[in-house]
C-alpha cells in the first residue's frame, strides 16, 4: 500500500491498517472447529523459565559455583538429552536425565531433592506469554482449543500448563510422553484432534518450530501458525508474537 502522509501519525495508522489488511485471515483458519497450540516457545517462555529454576537449583545445592558456568553445563545437559532422543528415539525423562548429567558433569553428587525441586521452580517459573491469555479466550468463543506439547515429563508439564492459568480454556492437553507420540509425528496431533472430536483438516495448529510444529502440523493436515520466528513457506502464516496474531484473529471477526 502507499500512504500519502508518510511520516505523520495518519501516515503511520495509514501503514497499520495496510499491515493488517495484507495479513486478514482466510477461510483455512477461519472455517475450522479448533486452534491447537505448542506450549513452550508458544504459550509460555521455556527457557527463561529453565533459566531461573537451573538457577534456584545452583543456589540450593551448589551456591559455591558461578552462575554462568551452572548455567552452561546446564545447557549441555539439555542438549545430551535431545542427542540422545535423537539417536535413540523419545521417550520420557528429560529431568531426571538432564540433572544426573549436569550433576557427574560437574563432578558432584547428584542431591536425591535436585529433580524435584527444578521441577519445582521450573513450574513456578511458568507464565503465559503477553496476549496468550487474551488470544485463547477470543478463540474460546467459536472453537475448540487444545494444546499438543512434545514432553518427556508427564505430570510436571501437566502441572506447568495449569501454572499459566490457561488451563480452564483448554478442551484437551496431549502430552507426547503420555500418549507415545512425538513431533515431528503426526500422530500426535491426529490424538489431539480426536481428543476434541474434530477433524484434522479443521484445526489450526499454532507453534514455534518449523522442524516440530509446522512439520507435524502440516503433516497431520492441519492449517499451520509459525510464531516468533523467521517466515517459512510451509507454514501458512506467520506472525511475531501472539499480540499480533490476536491482533488479526479480532480483525477477522469483526468483519
Ligand atoms: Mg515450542
Amino acid at each position: 500500500m502507499t500512504s500519502t502522509h508518510a511520516g505523520s501519525i495518519d501516515g503511520l495508522e495509514d501503514e497499520l491498517r495496510g499491515g493488517l489488511a495484507t495479513r486478514s485471515l482466510s477461510p483455512p483458519f477461519l472455517e475450522v472447529d479448533a486452534w491447537i497450540f505448542d506450549f513452550d516457545g508458544t504459550l509460555t517462555d521455556y527457557d527463561s523459565a529453565d533459566q531461573l529454576a537451573v538457577e534456584k537449583m545452583r543456589q540450593a545445592f551448589c551456591a559455591h559455583l558461578d552462575p554462568a558456568d551452572f548455567l552452561r553445563a546446564a545447557k549441555d545437559s539439555r542438549a545430551a538429552y535431545y542427542r540422545s532422543v535423537a539417536a535413540e528415539g523419545p521417550r520420557a525423562g528429560l529431568d531426571a536425565f538432564r540433572i544426573e548429567t549436569l550433576f557427574t558433569s560437574i563432578n558432584l553428587p547428584l542431591p536425591t531433592a535436585a529433580v524435584r525441586s527444578y521441577q519445582d521452580a521450573l513450574r513456578v517459573e511458568t507464565t503465559a506469554l503477553p496476549g496468550a491469555r487474551t488470544l485463547l479466550e477470543r478463540l474460546a468463543t467459536k472453537y475448540r482449543l487444545g494444546v499438543v506439547t512434545n514432553a518427556y515429563d508427564v505430570e510436571p508439564q501437566r502441572s506447568r500448563i495449569e501454572a499459566t492459568g490457561l488451563g480452564d480454556l483448554l478442551d484437551a492437553v496431549v502430552i507426547a510422553a503420555e500418549v507415545g507420540h512425538f513431533k515431528p509425528d503426526h500422530q500426535i496431533m491426529w490424538v489431539a484432534a480426536e481428543m476434541l472430536d474434530v477433524r484434522p483438516e479443521r484445526c489450526v495448529y499454532v507453534g514455534d518450530s518449523v522442524p516440530f510444529d509446522v512439520v507435524a502440523g502440516k503433516a497431520a493436515g492441519m492449517t499451520t501458525v509459525l510464531v516468533g520466528q523467521a517466515p517459512h513457506p510451509d507454514a501458512h502464516l506467520h506472525v511475531h508474537d501472539l499480540w499480533e496474531l490476536d491482533q488479526i484473529v479480532a480483525a477477522a471477526f469483526t468483519r
